[in-house]
């Protein structure tokens, strides 16, 4: 689950963590008076979205009135903001972040990853950070550091000072390092966070004044911790999520949108991507991925084939049921249902193996419906793939 940066600092902030004084808006007035209420004489207008890469989208603006303040505000709020992580139609803002403006000296890179690898928590940092970040991964990640943190210990001082070294703090902000990354590294471990991301973490301030602040936040949380997440979970926002996704969780079907014009109902998360790949092979293109999991009863069955029909694209349903939980006959049935409640209009391609195979062909032959069936997986993929060719 992803949570927006203002979400994200308010968090950190409760770990002790230093970020800008700022608060939430969600229309133009508001954005005036929070700037207002905050005093002082240059502000940060920032959309909020849960997707990078604002800044080069116009998405973050310094402003040193006021009257700027609302007007960034906005040309914000109501907008699609299009950057390179939120694809082409964007994703439409709805609040905006109000925050002093820092005075940078320089922008440095934080990140904390779970590293499947390792199977641990790990440290990533930059001298370079800010907007390039991805850029200076790919041209010269010899400016990437990195720090694996034992589960047992934990994240210790001599790693703190390791990484802060690396990427040439020193002074006074080394202990101020040393104090941020434990509190980000707490942050992480208590609300099972798989993905923190600080970037910028800046130096703000001259001289004697100079201290670390976290201008940006990016926090990924593990959906299956969430049951024991109260407050990470009331920080959902489901307006950033595909509406269809939603729905779908809320009948406990796995469901990921893709832009293909094949809808895809099948049993087991394996057999899905399989499906997937045996579309894509053919010359094809998935709608979705949608898992209806063990056990689906007729009316999970029904919502499925719904939820696929709620994406315009679709022009065909493959079904690709391999029934061992699950049972033909009930798949079978929940497709005669659906095909009579939601008047399926685009032609339903089956595929059904196992438990009660004979039973579920023998409910769809005798429905009257036309179902094109198939006998295996690849050839129901190359029938999916025909029809919307043809
Ligand atoms: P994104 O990563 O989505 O582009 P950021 O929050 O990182 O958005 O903002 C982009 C850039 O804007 C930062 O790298 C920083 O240079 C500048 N910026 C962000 N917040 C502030 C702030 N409070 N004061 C001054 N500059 C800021
Ligand atoms: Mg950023």
């Amino acid at each position: 689950m992803n949570i927006h940066e203002y979400q994200a600092k308010e968090l950190l902030q409760s770990f002790g963590v230093p970020v800008p004084v700022g608060g939430v808006a969600f229309n133009p007035t508001q954005a005036r008076q929070t700037a207002e209420e905050l005093g002082g004489s240059r502000w940060v207008v920032k959309a909020q979205i849960h997707a990078g890469g604002r800044g080069k989208a116009g998405g973050v603006r310094v402003v040193d009135s006021l009257d700027e303040v609302k007007k960034a505000a906005e040309s914000l709020i109501g907008r699609r903001l299009v950057t390179h992580q939120t694809g082409p139609e964007g994703s439409l803002v709805q609040r905006v972040w109000v925050e002093q403006a820092s005075q940078i000296q320089k922008e440095f890179y934080l990140g904390m990853v779970i590293d499947r690898g390792t199977q641990r928590i790990t440290v990533i940092a930059s001298s370079e950070g800010g907007m390039d970040i991805e850029e200076v991964a790919r041209v010269t990640p010899d400016k990437i550091v990195k720090e694996v943190i034992d589960p047992a210990i934990g994240l210790r001082d001599f790693q703190c000072r390791k990484v802060a070294t690396a990427i040439g703090l020193k002074g006074k902000l080394m202990p101020q390092m040393v104090k941020l990354m434990k509190a980000i590294y707490r942050c992480m471990r208590d609300k099972d966070a798989l993905q923190g991301e600080i970037n910028p973490l800046a130096v703000v301030g001259g001289g004697d004044e100079a201290r670390l602040m976290v201008l940006d936040a990016k926090f990924v949380f593990d959906d299956n911790a969430l049951y024991r997440q109260k407050q990470i979970t009331e920080m959902r926002d489901l307006a950033e999520e595909d509406p269809k996704e939603v729905e779908a969780s809320s009948h406990d079907l796995n469901y990921i949108a893709l832009d293909g014009n094949i809808g895809c109902i099948v049993n087991g998360a394996g057999l899905a991507m399989a499906t997937l790949d045996a579309i894509s092979l053919h010359g094809g293109s998935p709608a979705n991925f949608l898992d209806v999991g063990g056990g689906a009863s007729p009316e999970k069955v029904t919502n499925a084939c719904r939820i696929v029909l709620e994406d315009p694209n679709v022009k065909c349903i493959l079904v690709n049921i391999f029934a061992g939980i699950n049972r033909c006959d009930w798949i079978a049935k929940g497709l005669i249902q659906a095909c009579e409640s939601l008047k399926i209009q685009v032609p339903l391609v089956v595929r059904l193996a196992g438990t009660n195979v004979e039973e579920g062909r023998k409910i769809l032959d005798e429905s009257g419906l036309a179902f094109i069936t198939a006998e295996n997986l690849d050839s129901a993929a190359a029938k999916a793939v025909a029809i919307v060719k043809g």
